[in-house]
């Protein structure tokens, strides 16, 4: 039956007030009219006053097989009743092996090791320090400098939050930043402010700075890795010009660094592919992946590490009973999860549902730059993928405002989008339907103009 959740005396406040603090939200503004949903079934949420809402953004870019997948809960409910729990540490699970050995399959070239941990934002930090350690393994412990690069995102835990470059992100921990981090410049280049599909061809090349003042300035031979998102997704969705990722390769390889994609947002998919790393053809030393490697249900993340840094590590002079990478999570493999993971990636690759969201991402890229490109206050579109960002101007003084308020009506009108600063984006699963998109895309134009 309906709850009220809209009403100040609903089921799960006390004195009008929800009494969950939500991340990454404007808590006092939630306060006012709490969004609970209840239920969720292919690309649908029914909230908890009974209205259904279009999932536009595979629920923050985890779902990518659509809500309560059956396979997926299946295996959940099967592990439950054979395997709860098991320690993690000194001994393992079946499912937990055999779910890497399929991420594994799934990712690059020699990217063959897998560490689990439950989170992108562990996953973030578990690559940071497998790099510390690699490095001092082969005796260049004074690698310790990490590159990240402006508005990335990689989570936010220390480690993750300190290479980020999120600004909002950093803005009240400074004191705690790691110390020797450096970023390197933005991909964005509003003369490509509208890309559908391809990537851009930039006339400067943006890894000029990279090589020619910030190495220089910390010397290639202190820098332990560099990390970055493929398509920069928490920022708003933004590409990479042509070859960036390959000449970013192409440096690191020059000077012994680790290259680290975080995947959590592109891996499983996203572009068509199982990584970002197959889209672009370059292969890093370390990816990172978490939300679509169980389609949401269960927490998992993990870091896959190239054999050559695995062998590294086990090439210690030490006994047999020394433990080679201090480092792990109790739920590192949880069964549970795992077996999330394995049918996921099952049903991914039963369902062929990466070559769909190759299919379906031209039918999300026609339709938003044909019916939003024209509308008050657009200023770039773009779409590769299975996503697509619309970025707006912001009202002067106001970031994020118009962002926040066209998200609010369009959740309102039945359609989750995801506002980041004042860009507007949609993820949808790869189930999407030619009349979800255009329900998103109608939903979302009548905002903009509506709250111009
Ligand atoms: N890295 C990237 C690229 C992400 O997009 C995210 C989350 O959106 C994270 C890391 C952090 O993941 P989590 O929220 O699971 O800690």
């Amino acid at each position: 039956a309906p709850l009220p959740a809209d009403k100040p005396q609903h089921p799960y406040a006390r004195a009008g007030t929800v009494h969950q603090w939500l991340p990454f939200t404007p808590n006092r503004d939630f306060q006012r009219q709490p969004r609970v949903v209840v239920q969720a079934s292919g690309m649908h949420f029914t909230t908890s006053n009974g209205r259904s809402v279009l999932d536009g953004v595979s629920s923050l870019w985890c779902v990518n097989a659509g809500h309560r997948c059956a396979p997926i809960n299946a295996a959940i409910r099967d592990q439950l009743e054979m395997l709860d729990y098991s320690t993690a540490f000194s001994m393992t699970n079946d499912r937990a092996v055999q779910a890497a050995g399929m991420i594994a399959a799934l990712a690059p070239d020699d990217l063959n090791k897998v560490l689990f941990c439950n989170s992108g934002s562990e996953a973030a930090d578990t690559s940071l320090k497998l790099a510390l350690a690699y490095h001092r393994a082969r005796g260049e412990g004074h690698r310790c400098v990490f590159i990240g690069r402006e508005r990335g995102y990689h989570g936010v835990n220390f480690g993750g939050m300190s290479v980020g470059g999120i600004p909002g992100n950093r803005k009240a921990y400074g004191a705690a930043m790691l110390p020797r981090v450096d970023h390197m410049r933005f991909i964005h280049d509003p003369a490509h402010a509208f890309i559908q599909g391809e990537l851009p061809q930039w006339r400067e090349d943006p890894l000029l700075d990279l090589e020619q003042r910030i190495l220089p300035l910390h010397d290639p031979s202190n820098v332990a890795a560099i990390i970055v998102e493929p398509v920069a997704g928490s920022a708003g969705w933004y590409v990479p010009p042509q070859g960036y990722l390959q000449r970013l390769r192409e440096i690191c390889d020059k000077h012994g660094i680790l290259l680290i994609f975080d995947e959590v947002i592109t891996g499983f998919g996203r572009l068509g592919t199982a990584f970002a790393a197959q889209y672009f053809g370059v292969t890093p030393d370390m990816l990172n992946f978490a939300k679509g490697v169980t389609n949401g249900t269960i927490p998992m993340g993990g870091v896959v590490c190239s054999d050559r840094i695995y062998d590294t590590l086990m090439q210690v002079d030490q006994p047999a009973h020394a433990i080679e990478f201090f480092h792990g999570y109790t739920y590192s493999g949880h069964p549970v999860a795992s077996a999330a993971a394995v049918a996921t990636l099952q049903h991914y690759v039963e369902a062929d549902l990466f070559a769909r969201a190759a299919r379906m991402a031209p039918v999300l890229g026609d339709a938003m730059h044909s019916q939003l490109r024209n509308l008050p206050h657009v200023t770039g579109i773009r779409t590769l993928g299975m996503a697509g960002a619309v970025e707006l101007q912001g009202i002067a003084g106001s970031p994020g405002k118009r962002a926040y308020e066209i998200f609010l009506r369009c959740y309102e009108n039945g359609v989750l989008v995801r506002n980041a600063g004042d860009v507007l984006v949609f993820a949808p699963a790869f189930i999407a339907e030619e009349t979800h998109i255009a329900q998103m895309v109608d939903t979302l134009g009548e905002a903009i103009r509506a709250l111009a």
